[in-house]
């Protein structure tokens, strides 16, 4: 199956009113683990690489281990997505490859660190969005800030330092007509998402209800939503790691975002700390292997566990056959024409 335009498989999303997990890839084993769990549970995905991801496994050599995916797993619907572009070449660059989706981060000025005005935001991702889907593919944009740092991108702070303005949300909506837009409700990049454990409800799901009643078409996305959990921790601590206790985004809080207009769900954090927990162990029990296969494949396996629980959770699962991929071409027709726009005002007619 060639690979599939995101935007399809949020629609296929929403009508089905199931998340999809989006999940980082940086090599081999991490991409054979979203696959492996992706066939066990029947799921369509979204794999995404970050700028960091590109540099690391360089652009041919990460772009092809998808191709690889995509032919070896027919039946699995794959979108793949360039994670927190930071300026329009990096996005050109990423859909030139062949990449069906980009999030052009125009929250942030193109260093990724400092935050940009509202204006230069909707003009940046505005130029992204004619170029993308002009060529099929789907875009993504940022309204409001995010927490935390991750691969050197972020403004850092809390994730309730920038919270996304409804009426902000709107009108960036309108003027770029973006797929789907990443919202700040709350959460942050990386590990340290909370100092204590979360007693009730941790995110803004007011600002979510309201963003998602006023802009129906528009699919919301949930970065830095990796739930941390304690197991995962726990592992690496007992084999010598040395990590800070710390707290993430519960999965009812992903459920109920879910069933209020969230389609895209990005998780990074979870799969590395199953990785390095599983090498951790394996270095720390047998000291005397020297193997690289001896540690990449449990870390291979407890990261394809993690990424089928949430599959399961996020509610995915058994929905790769649901429907065929329309060709890319086809989605820029759709474009073209208007039947695919999300623009508040035109949908509400
Ligand atoms: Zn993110």
């Amino acid at each position: 199956m060639p690979l599939v335009s995101m935007r399809q498989l949020l629609d296929e999303a929403a009508k089905g009113g199931y998340g999809v997990g989006a999940f980082n890839v940086n090599d081999m084993e991490q991409i054979q683990a979203i696959m492996m769990a992706a066939k066990e549970t029947k799921s369509p995905v979204i794999v995404q690489a970050s700028r960091g991801a590109r540099q690391f496994a360089e652009d041919l050599y990460l772009f092809k281990l998808i191709q690889a995916a995509a032919e070896l797993n027919p039946e699995i619907p794959i979108a793949m997505h360039q994670d927190h572009g930071n300026s329009f070449e990096t996005c050109k660059s990423a859909i030139l490859l062949g990449y069906t989706s980009v999030m052009m981060d125009g929250s942030l000025k193109e260093d990724g660190k400092t935050p940009s005005t509202f204006d230069e935001n909707v003009e940046v991702t505005k130029k992204v969005v004619d170029y993308a889907h002009e060529r099929g593919v789907t875009v993504e944009g940022e309204i409001g800030v995010l927490g935390g740092v991750e691969d050197g991108h972020g403004a850092g702070g809390s994730g309730l330092d920038h919270i996304t303005d409804p009426d902000q949300a709107v009108e960036f909506a309108e003027r770029t007509g973006v797929d789907a837009l990443a919202i700040a409700i709350g959460t942050s990049h990386g590990a340290y998402k909370f100092t204590k454990k979360p007693d009730g409800s941790v995110l803004k799901m007011d600002v979510l209800m309201a963003i998602h009643k006023r802009l129906p078409n528009t699919h919301l996305v949930m970065h830095g939503s990796s739930s941390v959990p304690k197991d995962l921790q726990d592992v690496i601590n007992q084999y010598g790691g040395k990590l800070k206790e710390t707290w993430g985004v519960p999965v009812e809080e992903i459920q109920l975002g879910i069933r209020n207009g969230v389609r895209k769900i990005n998780v990074d954090t979870d799969n590395r700390l199953a990785i390095t927990g599983a090498i951790r162990k394996v270095l720390w029990e047998t000291p005397e292997k020297f193997d690289p296969r001896d540690y990449m494949k449990p870390a291979r396996e407890a990261m394809k566990k993690v990424v089928a629980l949430r599959m399961t959770q996020f509610g995915q699962a058994g929905h790769a056959g649901d429907y065929s991929p329309i060709a890319i071409t086809e989605i820029a027709k759709g474009y073209k024409d208007g039947s695919l726009t999300t623009r508040p005002l035109v949908a509400a007619k």
